[in-house]
């Protein structure tokens, strides 16, 4: 039996590993819960699962929480809130595993505190990586923490790598839908709708990751995600359009040979597999039709469309505080095109200008990370409401 704690349990992939859980409740038992508002559905996981330990991301949030369970059935079950209540689930004693899925930069610190309690980590949370990935995998040797990843290519490669030496990998090519506006032109991006952004094709996706997977952000961001996780230079990590979203990514091996992961779309897959790692578990995804597949295409990404992807790598290369200036300005840039503030085709603009603007630090300590992240946010605003 496996103890498991999920922060961002209310989110699309904290719900997707709850299935998981509810699917196998003799291998997997949930002993933390951390959430951020949505308290009607976090209580029908508190109801449904019992954990020990639940957080909330803010304190109205844990008063309204506290004042609608019901006390006796739950006296035993301590709840706490911010990002310390949420820090202390991550680093909780029963917990074997620790799901990290807060999207956005909201999950780095409660994943910090995973790693420095020596957890094994099923990161979801690809925003650690990219705002601290220096920090964080020296951090993980130290603490002696196990990242498994959930994001569903970095989960196909940890797979497909699995067993060979790293000296035996030429490269990896990420694989990305292209999302809902693969093949237009910048013309026709200039008038989209949030709500045609958000009408992803296969992958069925929180908000945020769904825009970033419009506007191929969410590879760029992933792209630095493998390069931490992997320890491979950006030039031996590709990137390919693939519609189907069959082929989750590919390794390729020095000798000319390719190993690639394959199923449906369907996250359960990734999640399972970080959870029962090294062991797998009986039916997780539906099984490929393979007679009734058209087939499965692969294209160059169109850089000059989709310029996220190619600031994404000028970042990595760039280094230091990049990444984390990058990533918030997406944060930002990513909630104002939501809110109808600004067109699709400003994104790209404008974290582009931001960076320009950054005064460039090392990224080794975390205080300095999240300084180069509040700029960003505030440089971002500036530049939207020019
Ligand atoms: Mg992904």
């Amino acid at each position: 039996m496996k103890n498991i704690a999920i922060l961002g349990s209310t989110g699309s992939i904290g719900k997707s590993a709850l299935d998981v859980v509810s699917k196998f409740p003799d291998r997997f038992r949930i002993v933390g819960l951390a959430a951020g508002r949505n308290i009607t559905l976090l209580i029908k996981q508190i109801e449904q699962f019992r954990p020990e330990t639940v957080a909330v991301s803010d304190e109205n949030t844990y008063k309204t929480l506290k004042s609608q369970i019901p006390d006796l059935k739950f006296q035993n079950m301590e709840i706490l809130f911010g990002t310390e209540g949420i820090s202390r689930v991550a680093a909780m004693p029963d917990a074997d595993i620790v799901i990290s899925s807060i999207v956005g930069s909201a999950g780095l610190l409660p994943t910090i505190a995973a790693i420095k309690a020596g957890k094994v980590i099923a990161l979801a949370n690809k925003e650690t990586l990219v705002m601290a990935g220096d920090l964080v995998m020296s951090s993980v040797k130290e603490y002696g923490a196990t990242l498994l990843p959930v994001d569903s290519e970095h989960s196909a490669i940890f797979q497909c790598i699995k067993g060979y030496e790293k000296y035996s990998i030429k490269k990896i090519i990420l694989t990305a839908s292209g999302g809902p506006f693969a093949g237009k032109t910048i013309e026709e991006l200039e008038k989209v709708s949030p709500e045609s952004a958000l009408k992803h094709p296969n992958w069925s996706m929180g908000r945020k990751i769904t825009i970033d997977s419009a506007t191929l952000m969410n590879k760029g961001l992933e792209v630095i995600e493998a390069h931490y996780l992997f320890g491979l230079p950006p030039e031996k990590i590709d990137v390919l359009i693939h519609p189907q979203s069959i082929v989750h990514s590919i390794v390729e091996f020095i000798d000319g040979s390719y190993i690639a992961q394959l199923s449906k779309p369907d996250m359960k897959g990734p999640i399972a597999y970080a959870l029962s790692y090294p062991e797998r578990l009986y039916d997780v995804v539906e099984p490929i039709d393979w007679e009734s597949l058209s087939g499965l295409t692969f294209q160059k990404p169109d850089h000059r469309t989709f310029p996220c992807l190619s600031l994404a790598y000028s970042a990595l290369k760039t280094g230091g505080t990049m990444p984390a200036v990058l990533n918030a300005s997406n944060e930002i840039a990513v909630a104002a095109f939501l809110d109808g503030i600004i067109g699709f085709n400003r994104i790209p603009v404008i974290i582009k200008k931001v960076m320009d603007s950054h005064k460039l630090q090392p990224a080794d300590d975390i205080g300095v990370i999240l300084e180069a992240d509040r700029w960003a946010r505030e440089d971002t605003l500036k530049e939207i409401n020019k």
